[in-house]
């Protein structure tokens, strides 16, 4: 499966904003943006003015990166959120928290949303009681995802548990972290989804 295998603390470089890539290390002083807060390369440092399609094209790289998806995957997300009611950049985001590997990072069983796809692809998750091995799964208000009876008891799981304790798990999601279950409870509203993002730019640049 096709991946972007680069050096991932750039494209939070390039985006001016944290994208929380590298598990941990995204939350100590290592962060690489925190130390160097312009964008990579020899004219990193050089201001200049971004047009409008600079703008929304930045919108959708960011928003992207930040969930790990290819541009073919985002742009079928994208068609998606338009056939939906209401607004098709909320609808978009909401696509994207709704996939797997986004709900096994958010309820903390993984670093990072890089990681959690890995598990997934791994066989370490079940859905409704079922196998669930591909990471691009669309989650709906009710599903729940639990770790394998033999991951569960892994010394590898008790310390991602551990690691990721201490970030909050989003009030949209039911996570019992004694038993590696998490249920969803409803789809997220914008005002649940902490990208800092303006979505409206990249639905303006898919209706060029
Ligand atoms: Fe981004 Fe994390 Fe690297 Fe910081 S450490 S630049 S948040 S990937």
């Amino acid at each position: 499966m096709a991946r972007y295998t680069g050096a991932v603390c750039k494209l939070c470089r390039r985006e001016g904003q944290k994208l929380f890539l590298k598990g941990e290390r995204c939350y100590s002083d290592k962060c690489a943006l925190s130390r160097r807060s312009y964008a990579p390369g020899q004219h990193g440092q050089n201001r200049k003015k971004v047009s409008e399609y600079g703008l929304q094209l930045r919108a959708k790289q960011k928003t992207r990166r930040f969930y790990g998806v290819l541009e073919g995957q985002f742009a079928k997300y994208f068609e998606m959120a338009t056939k939906q009611q209401g607004m098709a950049g909320e609808n978009l985001l909401r696509i994207l928290e709704s996939r797997i590997d986004n709900i096994v990072y958010r309820a903390g069983m993984a670093s990072s949303r890089a990681e959690a796809r890995q598990l997934v692809r791994h066989g370490h998750f079940t859905v409704n009681g079922h196998k669930a091995n591909i990471p691009s799964i669309l989650l709906k208000a009710g599903d729940v995802v639990a770790l394998t009876e033999g991951s569960k008891s892994s010394e590898k799981f008790k310390a991602i548990m551990e690691a990721n304790g201490s970030r909050p798990v989003p009030q949209w999601l039911d996570m019992n972290k004694d038993n590696g279950v998490v249920k969803v409870v409803n789809l997220p509203n914008r005002e649940d989804i902490d990208l800092d993002v303006e979505e409206h730019l990249i639905v303006e640049l898919y209706s060029r």
